[in-house]
């Protein structure tokens, strides 16, 4: 299983993450111009059959070379969210909210941040409802202990 260093990390979880998940950093290849894209060409994203792809876990699809799966933006991110799934109630907001689909989820449990594609944008942050908040925002060369090790503690309602 291909993880990226973060990904290692990640409080000992299987993230369900594909062998050629993020292989290739997006941008080092040579992009091809809009005027060079051949017309009418089909750009499939999966190999071989790909009918019954919708039943299939991710870990278990087979991704062409032309799939953003198998690309990586990691280095596009200069802060990260960090998962403390201590405080997690697993209300999958996170993962609906989530545009880059970030979030790994398996029978509705929260399992963690595919490093991979996630561009640091800080929503899923905005929208986790516990208190203290499951995921906070880190500068993006944060080790996961030090993050975990300072997490705030629930806030108290003001009394009136
Ligand atoms: S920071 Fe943005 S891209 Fe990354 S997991 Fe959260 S919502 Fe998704
Ligand atoms: S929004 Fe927060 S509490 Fe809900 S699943 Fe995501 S991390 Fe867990």
């Amino acid at each position: 299983m291909k993880l990226s260093k973060e990904g290692e990390k990640m409080q000992g979880q299987d993230l369900c993450a594909a062998e050629n998940r993020g292989v290739r950093e997006l941008g080092a290849e040579k992009l091809v111009g809009w005027d060079e894209v051949q017309q009418g060409v089909v750009i499939n994203s999966f190999e071989g059959d790909a009918t019954d792809i919708v039943h299939k876990k991710a870990e278990e699809r087979v991704y062409s070379d032309f799939n953003s799966y198998t690309a990586t933006v990691a280095s596009w991110r200069v802060q990260k969210p960090v998962f403390n799934m201590d405080v997690c109630i697993d209300c999958q907001n996170c993962w609906v909210w989530c545009p880059d689909s970030s979030i790994i989820s398996r029978d509705k449990q929260m399992l963690g941040i595919d490093y991979d594609h996630c561009k640091g944008c800080g929503v899923c942050v905005e929208v986790c409802p516990t208190n203290p908040k499951s995921l906070l925002m880190f500068a993006e060369y944060t080790e996961l202990e030090t993050a975990l090790s300072g997490w705030p503690e629930k806030t108290k309602k003001e009394e009136k």
